[in-house]
C-alpha cells in the first residue's frame, strides 16, 4: 500500500460510519472499513465504505445481513452510499 493509498484510506475512515449519517444524522460514529467487492474488480481497487462495527458485521450490518438485505433494511444501496462517501471526501478537500 503506498503512502497515498494509507491516507485515502485513513480519510475514509474519519469520515465516520456513512449509515449512521445518512439515515440517522448522526456524524462521526467510529467507523471500520468495508471493502464494496465488484465482479472482477481487484480486491485493492475495490471502493471502501465507512461503516461502525454494528453496520459493517453487526446484526443490522452488511456481512449480517448480506447485501441485498442490508439495501433492503435501510432502503438504500451500497453504490449510493458510496457517492455520499466521495461527496463528503469532496467537501474535506
Ligand atoms: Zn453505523
Ligand atoms: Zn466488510
Amino acid at each position: 500500500m503506498t503512502k497515498d493509498e494509507k491516507k485515502r484510506l485513513n480519510k475514509i475512515a474519519e469520515l465516520g460510519c456513512i449509515l449512521c449519517s445518512e439515515i440517522f444524522g448522526i456524524e462521526g460514529t467510529p467507523s471500520e472499513l468495508h471493502h464494496v467487492r465488484r465482479y472482477g474488480a481487484k480486491r485493492s481497487a475495490s471502493p471502501i465504505l465507512p461503516l461502525c462495527p454494528e453496520h459493517h458485521r453487526g446484526n443490522s450490518g452488511v456481512h449480517g445481513l448480506g447485501i441485498k438485505g442490508f439495501e433492503s433494511k435501510w432502503n438504500i444501496t451500497c453504490e449510493k452510499l458510496l457517492e455520499r462517501v466521495d461527496q463528503k471526501l469532496g467537501k474535506a478537500d
